[in-house]
């Protein structure tokens, strides 16, 4: 590893056609926005990364963000733990949240790749770790689709992988239609199956608190996001009058949310994004505070380079599976075997492309 040196980098963005439609509180997605960065190196190793940062039209800003973040580094040697500690510095003026974190982010990770490809291992392993498969729950459907859907849907993702857990999306107008999805999937999937649920932050604290103690005995294994997710003292207002876990995080930015909601008390199990954390870096940072807490960790998408960090999290918990990149990834052995995530033995994180369908689904930046 010595006298990687970082060249250029190229990033090129996508929009691909998701198989199940997200249709959700936020709002209704047919496609997923992701850049893919390339980070090329003086050894002719390249660093891979992707993002996906929901929204399509700022992909150019996201990207140039990106550019603009990574000038400082061009032709430098590449030390992955470094780049995030300069890298977290320069982005002070911008602000530490949104956009200049999932810049931060997309570098990490392409650094991260590239460093454990020129030490010719799997990014775990070079941390010191295994490759153990990890407990995964299906998370790519179960909508807020039509009720006369959810049969067929629950039958689809536990038979996908044969998974004994999966997420549904909650906070339908009526209580009664909450209800009936939630039973419908108990009585297909059986006693055992372990149900998330999300309410994507569709209500006030009022609402939430109403809707999640007249749902608080059936049976969910987690309450995710009722509220909104900045709003650390009423989610932790919420944990401590209702039984059921309350897991949030997907929208840390950065370790020091992380730090800042455990000091609120805000949930009782965690799940912070690949890219809203900061990468592999941010991740390994706050991976460490959740193990000071003794706080279960989950996490949220991207589950391709979260399975490797989840061998380095101590408080490991659940790994959130979902497809929506599989068009534009190789297929590098990734696969899901009952209810586990195994990650292929090869050098770096084993997120490589597929360039023909990237240029399929090309976006102009
Ligand atoms: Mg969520």
């Amino acid at each position: 590893m010595k006298d990687l040196r970082l060249e250029k980098i190229n990033i090129r963005a996508v929009n691909v056609p998701l198989n199940k439609p997200v249709i959700a509180h936020l709002g209704t997605f047919e496609k997923w926005p992701f850049l893919c960065l390339d980070a090329h190196t003086n050894k002719g190793l390249i660093g891979k990364s992707y993002i996906g940062p929901y929204l399509v039209d700022q992909l150019p800003v996201i990207a140039k963000c990106i550019e603009a973040l990574s000038k400082p580094f061009l032709n430098q040697e590449i030390k992955p733990y470094n780049f995030f500690e300069e890298g977290f510095k320069k982005i002070s003026l911008l602000g530490y949240q949104g956009i200049s974190i999932y810049a931060l982010a997309a570098l990490d990770i392409a650094f991260w790749d590239v460093y454990a490809k020129a030490a010719n291992m799997p990014l775990a392993c070079l941390l010191g770790s295994d490759l153990k498969p990890v407990k995964a729950y299906n998370s790519r459907g179960l909508w807020l689709i039509p009720l006369n859907e959810i049969e067929k849907e629950t039958n689809d993702l536990l038979e996908n992988g044969s998974f004994n857990a999966l997420k549904v999306r909650i906070g339908r107008n009526k209580l009664k239609d909450d209800i009936y999805v939630i039973e419908k999937i108990r009585k297909i999937g059986g006693e055992n199956l372990v149900i998330m649920s999300d309410f994507n932050q569709c209500y006030d604290y009022d609402t939430a608190l109403k809707r999640m103690n007249e749902l608080d005995d059936i049976g969910l294994y987690w309450f995710e996001e009722p509220i909104n997710y900045r709003n650390f003292y009423d989610c932790a207002k919420l944990s401590s009058r209702i039984k059921t876990p309350i897991s949030i995080g997907e929208n840390f930015h950065g370790p020091y949310d992380l730090a800042n909601s455990i000091k609120a008390n805000a949930s009782t199990y965690i799940m912070p994004d690949l890219m809203r954390i900061g990468g592999v870096s941010g991740w390994l940072k706050s991976a460490s505070i959740a193990e000071a807490y003794n706080l279960k960790f989950s996490t949220h998408l991207f589950p391709e380079v979260s399975a490797h960090l989840m061998n380095l999290t101590p408080t490991a918990h659940w790994l959130e599976w979902v497809d929506w990149a599989n068009p534009i990834l190789q297929d590098t052995g990734f696969r899901v075997e009952n209810g586990k995530y195994h990650i292929p033995d090869i050098p770096g994180t084993g997120v490589e492309w597929n360039d023909t369908n990237i240029e399929k689904y090309k976006v102009n930046i």
